[in-house]
């Protein structure tokens, strides 16, 4: 896929031109090479995009629920004949190992509409009281998005909105924007309605455009705290309905009755996976004191399975991390952890040898504490710590003793107990004893790391303003 040359808005069925002039180099991580130049997306592209999306409101929102049902499925089909092409270009756009790519970076978004219009009856009139409740589409949406699972967080977002007879104005990140226009080919091909689905590719000035434009009725934010932060202060002059997936430190339990060989070598793949660049890794393992040493040793072992490589080698496990400004952000907190006290297990802040691109060791610190910066800010890298405990209600309190709570994880010989533990969790969701995600559940985040939640109804449900009628009584 290359972005049509000068155009980097598909805005009413049609790919044009940007008003801007500024462009966008998409930049191979692995090798820093520029893959693709993209013009920057104006505020005027960004008034341009959601006056067609306003325009083709009232017809899509008006179109059977079966008609908007079978465009997500022709979408579906497009993205799975077009899955390695897609994988590919994530890969090479923020460095996913590719095999990771083909499963995840592709398998997620397919997940997303899948579990998205198993719920669709969800969206039928109700009885409630002496009222019949309808739910209508909120209305025109602004979908921003980030580069960390480019696809699936677009997914997440426009296929529940859809559905529900929002039109869409995508702003995927400007470090990804190539799967996105990709993206944009197949909705096309799909037939979708023009206006429908519309795509800006740009930094923050568009997409601050679009969280101040007056027809914009909700904003679906997915990225850092510091951007969803500000999202919500303009979308809040305009008392605009916002959804924001944000940031997390998430925990993971590690019980006294936990099995260590199968439970640490796990809880390292919750933290590396996709280079730790994700938002509910869980990055704070948190421990029994009495057996410090004992995990310390297994996790120093299972981490020389995660071996560095090229992502596009099927057989590399960990690539680079998305580009060099992230990777300078990751380096400095390892070295704040290092000034701070913690104990270096493995890996560091050094240029790994034989690597040139964004590359971090995967890297533990032990002898963490609460109070320092690693246990309380977010690293999004291959960054994990551990920490001590000496009783259960110890572990729960060092758990939610986060400015975040997006996820959180529990180990423990008996599920009851775990989940005992989880319930006391003050978090979106825990993944008990490294259970994987299940997209037919709400995802979503309370404290910093959020507002809203997306997937299954309650990720459908965003998307609708339930009305009202009442008749009456007889
Ligand atoms: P980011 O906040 O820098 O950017 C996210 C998106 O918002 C991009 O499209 C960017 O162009 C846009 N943006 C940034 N500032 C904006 C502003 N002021 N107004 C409007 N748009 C703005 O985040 P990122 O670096 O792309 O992604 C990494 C972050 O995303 C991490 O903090 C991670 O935890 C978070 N994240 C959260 C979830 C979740 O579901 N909770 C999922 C993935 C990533």
């Amino acid at each position: 896929m290359t972005i049509p040359t000068g155009q980097s808005l598909y805005i009413g069925g049609q790919w044009t031109a940007s008003t801007a002039t500024d462009t966008i180099a998409v930049v191979n991580p692995a090798t820093l090479e520029i893959i693709a130049h993209a013009t920057a997306g104006s505020a005027q592209d960004a008034a341009s995009a959601v006056s067609a999306a306003r325009k083709a409101f009232d017809d899509w929102s008006q179109t059977p629920l079966a008609e908007r049902i079978a465009l997500l499925q022709r979408v579906s089909d497009g993205i799975k004949g077009h899955g390695d092409e897609l994988a590919g270009l994530i890969t090479a756009e923020m460095g996913c190992p590719i095999g990771f790519s083909r499963a995840a970076q592709i398998g997620l978004p397919l997940g997303d509409i899948h579990a998205t219009l198993e719920v669709a009856k969800a969206l039928d009139d109700k009885t409630i009281g002496r009222s019949l409740v309808q739910n209508d589409p909120v209305g025109v949406v602004a979908a921003i998005t980030p580069w960390n699972f480019p696809l699936h967080q677009i997914l997440a977002k426009i296929a529940p909105a859809l559905v529900a007879g929002c039109t869409i104005v995508l702003k995927p990140s400007e470090v990804t924007p190539l799967d996105a226009a990709l993206l944009a080919e197949i909705f096309h091909d799909a037939g979708a309605p023009a206006g429908v689905f519309n795509l800006i590719i740009g930094g923050r000035e568009a997409g601050e455009a679009l969280v101040s434009h007056p027809d914009i009725d909700m904003v679906s934010f997915t990225g850092s705290t510091r951007g969803g932060r500000a999202v919500a202060e303009i979308a809040g002059r305009g008392l605009k309905k916002v959804a924001l997936e944000l940031g997390g430190k998430s925990a993971n339990i590690i019980l006294d009755d936990a099995d260590l060989e199968k439970a640490i070598p796990a809880a390292l793949g919750q933290s590396f996976i996709n280079s730790g660049q994700v938002c509910a890794a869980l990055s704070r393992l948190i421990v029994p004191v009495r057996k410090r040493a004992e995990i310390e040793a297994i996790a120093i072992e299972a981490a020389k399975g995660w071996t560095l490589g090229d992502p596009a080698d099927p057989a590399t496990r960990l690539g680079p991390v998305a580009n060099q400004t992230q990777q300078a952000g990751i380096r400095q907190a390892i070295n704040g952890a290092l000034s701070e006290g913690a104990q270096l297990l493995t890996g560091g802040a050094e240029q790994p040898t034989n690597f040139t691109g964004a590359y971090v060791s995967p890297t533990i610190f032990s002898g963490v504490d609460s109070r320092m910066t690693i246990a309380r800010e977010e690293t999004f890298g291959p960054v994990l710590s551990i920490l001590t405990y000496a009783d259960e209600a110890e572990a729960i309190r060092i758990a939610n003793d986060s400015a975040y709570g997006l996820s959180g994880g529990v180990w423990s010989g008996d599920l009851d107990r775990a989940e005992a533990v989880a319930r006391r969790m003050h978090t979106g969701q825990v993944i008990l004893n490294g259970a994987g995600l299940d997209l037919a559940a709400p995802f979503g985040g309370v404290k910093q790391s959020g507002l809203g939640r997306e997937n299954g109804r309650y990720g459908l449900e965003e998307y609708c303003s339930p009305k009202a009628i009442t008749r009456p009584q007889a």
